[in-house]
């Protein structure tokens, strides 16, 4: 067993809410695993029963939260993401009342895709968690699929994850593990765990995964962390309403941002992969993409010192608006610029 700092998997709600008593308390710059459910609730265990085993399974359900001592309103919250770990298979289901082709079916159906390659945990559909065992991969990586080109579909210079998943008996598709849902808690009322919005939640941005930095406010003492959802890939867009729905364990490091380096960053702000990115959630895509677009040029102004006309240049010359999630009840955007052009001008983040 880990020393760390572990949330386990009991530690789940529905709801991000400063009323929230923590699962858990940590110090500025703590290391903190957070074992979460599939947004399933982990109820579906067999694509025989795609309704699941559960008589009243939490939607979407968060680890947490996590108090971190020191964060108090106005300040942010600092999340580097070390790594993400997945459970031995995923499952994705169909559904007739959501996502953008709903009308294609009426009833659900659910597929589990066994994770293949170095999978952290092995365990197969039905088995209780941490209890080993389950589905391993005999044949191993080199089984994927009869040459390279099936073998590397969908692939992309970032993928990550050695591990895989085998669509059909053709195509292998290389895993890109992401949190789904992670916040702090809101301003004022709860926000259940289907929504994005400011405080970050659902906002289903492929491009919160391991060695990503997630920049969220602190609207309440101690933050009040959580996520869940993770998905062992996911398209922009999720278009279907789900990704590759999968349990796992996310291990961050909270640090506690404070002053003027808090109050200029937009967030939720992620850095990634050499780009930073504003993410906006709002009833539709053109609020959203509006409102990502601006935060980005206000931040753009401040951390390289231009004015409006410069920034403005600066944002259609090298900003990329893209999709997160069309399928929430509020959809979301994110717009990524290069950080290097904001490190030419002295900018460093916090
Ligand atoms: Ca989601
Ligand atoms: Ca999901």
């Amino acid at each position: 067993m880990s020393d760390i700092l572990t949330i386990t998997s009991e530690h789940v709600s529905g709801l991000l809410t400063k009323d929230a008593a923590p699962a858990a308390f940590c110090r500025d710059g703590d290391t903190v695993i957070f074992e979460t459910r599939d947004c399933y609730d982990d109820a579906i265990v067999s694509e025989e029963r795609p309704l699941g085993d559960k008589a009243d399974p939490i939607e979407n359900p968060a680890t947490g939260p996590l108090y971190v001592e020191g964060a108090e309103p106005g300040d942010v919250l600092k999340v580097e993401i070390l790594d993400i770990r997945l459970r031995g298979w995923g499952v994705m289901r169909s559904s007739p009342v959501c996502g953008v082709f709903h009308e294609d079916f009426t009833e659900r159906t659910a597929r589990i895709f066994p994770i293949r390659g170095e999978a952290d945990e092995d365990r197969k559909p039905g088995d209780a968690a941490g209890s080993g065992g389950g589905i391993r991969d005999d044949s191993g990586c080199t089984a994927a699929s009869g040459n390279d080109d099936t073998k590397r579909a969908g692939a992309s210079e970032n993928v990550a994850s050695a591990q895989y998943i085998q669509f059909d008996d053709r195509l292998a598709l290389p895993l890109d593990p992401m949190i789904g849902v992670i916040g702090t808690a809101p301003v004022g009322y709860g926000i259940t765990t289907d929504t994005p919005h400011r405080h970050g939640g659902n906002m289903d941005c492929h491009k919160i995964v391991k060695g990503s930095t997630l920049y969220l406010p602190v609207n309440t003492p101690g933050g009040l962390l959580s996520m869940g959802d993770l998905h062992a890939l996911m398209g922009d867009g999720e278009v279907f309403i789900c990704g590759l729905e999968i349990a796992g364990r996310v291990t961050v490091r909270v640090s506690v941002v404070k002053g003027d380096a808090a109050a200029m960053l937009p967030t939720p702000f992620l850095s990634c992969r050499g780009r930073v990115m504003t993410i906006q959630s709002a009833e539709t895509l053109d609020a959203a993409g509006d409102m990502a677009a601006k935060a980005m040029k206000n931040f753009v102004k401040k951390a390289a010192g231009k004015d409006n006309f410069e920034a403005g240049m600066l944002m259609s010359l090298l900003s990329d608006m893209a999709v997160c999630q069309v399928v929430d009840p509020l959809k979301t955007v994110r717009v990524e610029f290069p950080l290097a052009v904001l490190e030419t001008y002295g900018y460093r983040l916090p």
